[in-house]
């Protein structure tokens, strides 16, 4: 595998891989470390890089002007935590931020 893990979860043990991250819960999970080169960025971090409120940041999002995934919580799961969490890629927020 050439694809670097997410970050390493505590509760789980392991590192965590993209394709995990939704499944396991670990989005949503404090027992989880992003790793330094984590390729996202929440909706107020992605607000912070391009000076913007959080409100426009999701509409962005929800228009396509912003390339990001929203994580939701399944009903039978119990973590603590939001139910649902933008996460926007740092390579499209740069994008956005360098078209003002
Ligand atoms: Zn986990």
């Amino acid at each position: 595998m050439n694809e670097k893990p997410l970050g390493y979860c505590e509760f789980h043990e392991a590192n965590v891989f993209e394709e995990e991250f939704a499944w396991k819960g670990c989005w949503n999970c404090y027992h989880f470390a992003y790793s330094a080169d984590f390729p996202y960025v929440d909706v107020y971090e992605a607000a912070n890089i391009l000076k913007k409120s959080p409100s426009t940041v999701r509409r962005w999002l929800t228009e396509g002007h912003l390339h990001g995934k929203l994580f939701e919580r399944g009903r039978r799961q119990f973590q603590l935590g939001s139910p649902r969490k933008w996460f926007i890629s740092k390579a499209s927020a740069r994008l956005a931020e360098s078209r003002g």
